[in-house]
């Protein structure tokens, strides 16, 4: 088994719902008492949230890079960053060290290919949705069309993200403004919708709607149990 390098704390609500998934992934495949070979590198994400609304990404990578260095070095056998929007600077960090890295979105987008999904709208932070780091990787290698909400949509969206979620505040008015949003992006012809910021899932689940979700954080984990496991 490989040991996995997860560069966490963004926020660490979410890098939980990794630890947690990615245990009991490996403990499904390999049964009795096996878990898991993690080493966890968790930020501050107070300093990466101010850098990142500054727009000031160069200094981002810097921190992360540095981060994923010290994965490598402890041991870790590939490297996964537990969030969307961070994949931003994914190729920066990827350029620091000889370790592979897993990419949420080609993860999420090989799930796509294989349900035969061809359009698909995408909720995450303002920069995932309205930037074209995540939405062209889709398009371009994988030939899928993605659906964003509207502006004021993605306040919305962006807002719930950084004021509840990202502080474990889960809360019923949310999760009903999420799942008209939601609606909207599959009147507006996607077959399913991404939940593409490790924290929706934990507001939004199967069964608040009728449209397909894919849950970027369960995809990613998923795929590093595979990867950890095969020969
Ligand atoms: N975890 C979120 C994501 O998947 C947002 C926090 C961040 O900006 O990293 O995009």
């Amino acid at each position: 088994m490989k040991t996995i390098g997860l560069l966490g704390g963004m926020s660490w609500q979410s890098t939980v719902s990794y630890y947690q998934a990615i245990n009991q992934g490996v403990n499904e495949q390999l049964g009795g008492l096996h878990s898991a070979k993690i080493i966890l590198n968790s930020v501050d994400f107070a300093e990466i949230e101010k850098l990142q609304h500054a727009g000031l990404w160069n200094e981002t990578a810097d921190i992360l890079s540095e981060a994923a260095k010290s994965l490598q070095h402890a041991g870790a056998d590939f490297l996964m960053i537990c969030t969307n929007t961070m994949h931003k600077v994914a190729s920066e960090i990827d350029s620091c060290i000889d370790i592979p890295v897993l990419h949420i979105a080609d993860a999420t987008a090989s799930k796509l290919v294989a349900d035969n999904i061809t359009k698909v709208g995408l909720l995450g932070t303002r920069f995932t949705m309205a930037q074209d780091f995540y939405k062209k990787r889709l398009t371009d290698n994988f030939a899928i069309d993605v659906v964003v909400p509207c502006e004021s949509d993605q306040t919305i969206v962006h807002d719930i993200i950084y004021n509840e979620l990202c502080n474990g505040h889960i809360i019923d008015s949310s999760r009903g403004q999420y799942v008209q949003i939601i609606n909207k992006l599959f009147k507006q012809g996607a077959q399913a919708v991404i939940l593409g910021c490790t924290e929706i899932a934990l507001l939004v689940k199967e069964g608040d709607t009728t449209v397909p979700l894919y849950d970027t954080t369960a995809i990613h984990a998923h795929s590093a149990v595979q990867y950890a496991l095969k020969g």
